[in-house]
């Protein structure tokens, strides 16, 4: 690292690099920038709002591009990161959620300002967000990534009292250790009932790694329990070869799976679910992953312009085309085609609005993206098969489009896939968190 000020024509080759060719090959990292010299005027103040992997990302890599030119401040209602991407794991019980948890400090070692706190409100004519503290943040361009949030209403009687005991476990944390001790708790020979909402939702394989762990949990611990998956799909959305040659092989005679079983009741105290076919399904633990839409924070600003669900976006910048000046990425973003819910494409949404809006304070166009995506499953507490994609813009139909050719699926889980998943992980937590 120089002390130099950051060259714009530098800066910029490397914004081409890291979303381009370093991107195609699917290198995590983008690439260190220096700091330019004291006293450089601030260009301009970025809030982003959401510290998962789209918004840690995308405040890590704003500093990283542009130093001290640019002022970022980051937003996030939890104190620590908890990491979905792993979490099933902590259901099948090789891994704690301790294992999965990281803090900010990297981030504010960067010099990124991370707040502890919530927003609730923003004001894009004043640029002003209003927080749960009763501060308030002025901003210049503003990055939401919010996540997710549940239609638990889709679902008739999945009040507040019945979410006490139904969990999702579909936002790591709490949920996520509660369901684990359900599962300890079950006999053997119980019924673990797991539901599956209509894509798009939160990362298409993790519901079926899911079946995977829990069946490795009881095969080594209840080997009389069985699992009843519903899912609201006509097929197996993600991975369906790999996962079927795991049900059928290391867990034959274990899981029922049933296509076009869509959830639409639930009778908490009488742990039955009933699917819009009208099959009544009781188990001794019921897990309903919830038909989903982007974070509440982006239906209260009106930025659900799909569906009303997700927020369509210019993905040149992932600029809202509901809302101007705001930037949307991750999960609450309506997918561009063949593009899946996942962490390490919320991580490359992150990369690409923070190298849209370091362009524009510059006075630049942006660069033209290439991402990619890598989604790693495990079948057991070590064995693991991935997807990959790589997505492109193609300037006349103005959306990313998957390059022919580019990324692939394992021909088979294996320890070594399952190292290189482990590997994974820890990169993406290191490439947006520090
Ligand atoms: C079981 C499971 C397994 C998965 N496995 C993988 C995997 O192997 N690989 C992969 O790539 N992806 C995986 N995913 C998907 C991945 O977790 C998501 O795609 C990713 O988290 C999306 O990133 P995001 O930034 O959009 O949302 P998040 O990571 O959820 O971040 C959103 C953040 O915003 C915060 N927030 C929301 N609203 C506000 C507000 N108003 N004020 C302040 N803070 C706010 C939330 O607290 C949260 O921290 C998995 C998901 C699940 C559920």
């Amino acid at each position: 690292m120089s002390s130099s000020a950051l060259p714009i024509d530098r800066s910029r080759r490397r914004l081409g690099q890291a979303l381009g060719a370093g991107a195609a090959l699917g290198v995590l990292a983008g690439c260190a920038t220096r700091p330019p010299a004291s006293g450089v005027r601030t260009n301009g103040k970025v809030l982003v709002v959401g510290g998962g992997f789209g918004g840690a990302t995308a405040a890590s890599y704003l500093k990283r591009w542009g130093g001290d030119t640019v002022d970022v401040t980051l937003v996030e209602r939890n104190a620590r990161f908890i990491s979905c991407p792993l979490s099933n794991l902590v259901l099948g019980g090789s891994r704690r959620i301790e294992d999965l948890t990281l803090g900010y400090q990297g981030l504010r070692t960067r010099g990124v300002s991370v707040l502890q706190d919530e927003v609730l409100d923003v004001d894009p004519v004043n640029r002003t967000a209003r927080l749960g503290s009763g501060a308030r943040q002025q901003y210049d361009q503003l990055i939401l990534s919010p996540g997710i949030d549940f239609l638990f209403d889709e679902i008739t009687g999945f009040d507040r009292r019945a979410q006490d005991t139904v969990l999702h476990a579909w936002k790591a944390g709490p949920q996520t250790v509660a369901l684990r001790a359900q599962l300890e708790a079950m006999p053997d020979g119980g019924t673990f009932v797991m539901s599956i909402p209509k894509a798009p939702y939160r990362c298409p394989p993790g519901p079926y790694e899911r079946v995977c762990q829990v069946a490795s949990y009881f095969k080594a611990h209840k080997p009389r329990a069985r699992i009843v998956v519903l899912d609201g799909n006509p097929d197996i959305v993600s991975k369906k070869g790999l996962f079927l040659a795991a049900w059928n092989g290391a867990y034959k005679g274990m899981i029922d799976y049933r296509a076009n079983a869509l959830v639409t009741e639930l009778d908490a105290a009488g742990r039955t679910v009933t699917t819009e076919l009208g099959d009544r399904v009781k188990g001794d633990v019921i897990n309903v992953i919830p038909p989903q839409r982007a974070g509440d924070l982006a239906a209260r600003l009106g930025l659900l312009n799909a569906n009303g669900r997700w927020a369509q976006v210019d993905w040149m910048t992932m600029r809202s085309t509901a809302v101007s000046d705001i930037h949307v990425i991750g999960d609450a973003t309506f997918a561009a085609p063949a593009m899946p819910k996942s962490g390490h494409m919320a991580n490359q949404h992150g990369k690409l609005a923070a190298a849209a809006i370091i362009e524009q304070l510059n006075g630049r166009s942006p660069v033209t993206p290439v991402i990619a995506n890598t989604c790693y499953s495990f079948v057991d507490d070590r064995s693991a098969m991935h997807v990959a994609s790589v997505h492109q813009w193609v300037a006349d139909k103005k959306t990313l489009e998957p390059v022919a050719g580019a990324g692939g699926l394992s021909g088979a889980a294996s320890e070594l896939e399952g190292q290189y998943a482990f590997a994974w992980a820890r990169n993406i937590w290191d490439d947006m968190l520090s």
